[in-house]
């Protein structure tokens, strides 16, 4: 019998997950040549319909940094039959809870040649059943790491390179060995960047902060929900450099992200942020952020692409 995420899109074709393996010769094994996406589908018990939240973006931005990193995909998969796929393998699996999609694009060619183009490019989807990663209704005591995020002139911050994940694991690692709950991490010339997986909001007297693109960040998709909602309740709103020593001062902070959803945070390196409360503007942003991912209300219709529940007349997770 199959369960959720036992079907997987590899070589183009759907497939067990037991039948998708690469060679050990496989180029990106070797050298993290690939690019992938996170992206979440919410189930509404109500209406008994799962939402992939903002596919588009998420179909964008793999798209776009396959061209930054040279990946080369077969011209066929597009913006528009990536999501298709994803929909179907969604569709396949036969979820009826919170959902993980991690789409990669990689180099699939058999070489130990150091190089970008001429490789051959493929496509995997793999999917997993996925509640909460981080307790978000407590606020996170985060450290600032002493792991720098990785520069744009060494490996591209806007494009999503599997192998570039060594940086946030080298964080996240140290900030959990360290008893914290996770790490920020600053750019190479000492400002605020991110978290090693999401990106991080402040507030200052009323203000919403969040580090600008070119200061080495992922440009988030939750971070430009954010900006969003954000927009939408009339708040002053900076997206800028921000300094050290303003995050530790601020009134509010909260991290955004596919993963995180929207997860506060109340300690920085030791020190109270705010009144050692989930502050009211955060706690306003995720309640809004998660209302509309799961479809509990009617704004931002846009941002949801409803999962057909079965494709082709394939019964879901028994084909
Ligand atoms: N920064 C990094 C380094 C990330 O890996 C992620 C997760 N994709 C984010 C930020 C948040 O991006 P998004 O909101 O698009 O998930």
């Amino acid at each position: 019998m199959s369960s959720p995420g036992d079907i997987v899109y590899f070589e183009s074709g759907f497939v067990d997950k037991d039948e998708a393996r690469v060679p050990i010769s496989t180029h990106a094994f070797n050298y993290g040549t690939g690019c992938f996406e996170g992206i979440r589908a919410y189930w509404n018990p109500v209406k008994e319909q799962l939402y992939v939240l903002r596919l588009r973006e998420h179909a964008e931005r793999l798209l776009r940094s396959a061209h930054i990193l040279h990946l080369e995909p077969d011209p066929t998969l597009t913006q528009g039959r990536i999501e298709s796929i994803i929909l179907e393998l969604l569709a396949r699996n036969g979820y009826r809870e919170d959902v993980y999609i991690r789409p990669i694009l990689y180099k699939s060619g058999r070489t130990i040649k150091v190089t970008l183009s001429g490789i051959a490019t493929d496509l995997c989807v793999f999917t997993q059943p996925f509640g909460d990663y981080l307790d978000i209704r407590k606020g996170l005591n985060v450290m600032i790491s002493a792991w720098r995020r990785i520069d744009d002139n060494a490996i591209p911050a806007r494009a999503k390179p599997t192998g570039a994940y060594i940086n946030a694991a080298l964080a996240s690692d140290e900030a959990r060995a360290r008893g914290f709950d996770e790490a920020i991490m600053l750019t190479g010339d000492g400002h605020v960047a991110e978290a090693s997986s999401s990106n991080l909001f402040l507030v200052a007297g009323g203000t919403v902060i969040t580090p600008q693109a070119t200061d080495d960040v992922l440009v988030g998709i939750t971070r430009d929900c954010v900006i969003e909602l954000v927009r939408q309740r009339g708040w002053p709103l900076e997206v800028r450099r921000v300094d050290r020593s303003e995050l530790l001062s601020a009134d509010e902070a909260f991290l955004s992200g596919t993963g995180v959803q929207l997860a506060p945070i109340t300690q920085v390196d030791g020190r109270i942020i705010g009144n050692g409360e989930i502050g009211p503007l955060t706690q306003e942003l995720q309640r809004a952020y998660l209302q509309v991912a799961r479809g509990e209300v009617e704004d931002m219709a846009a941002w949801r692409t409803p999962v057909p529940a079965a494709v082709g007349g394939i019964l879901p997770g028994r084909d």
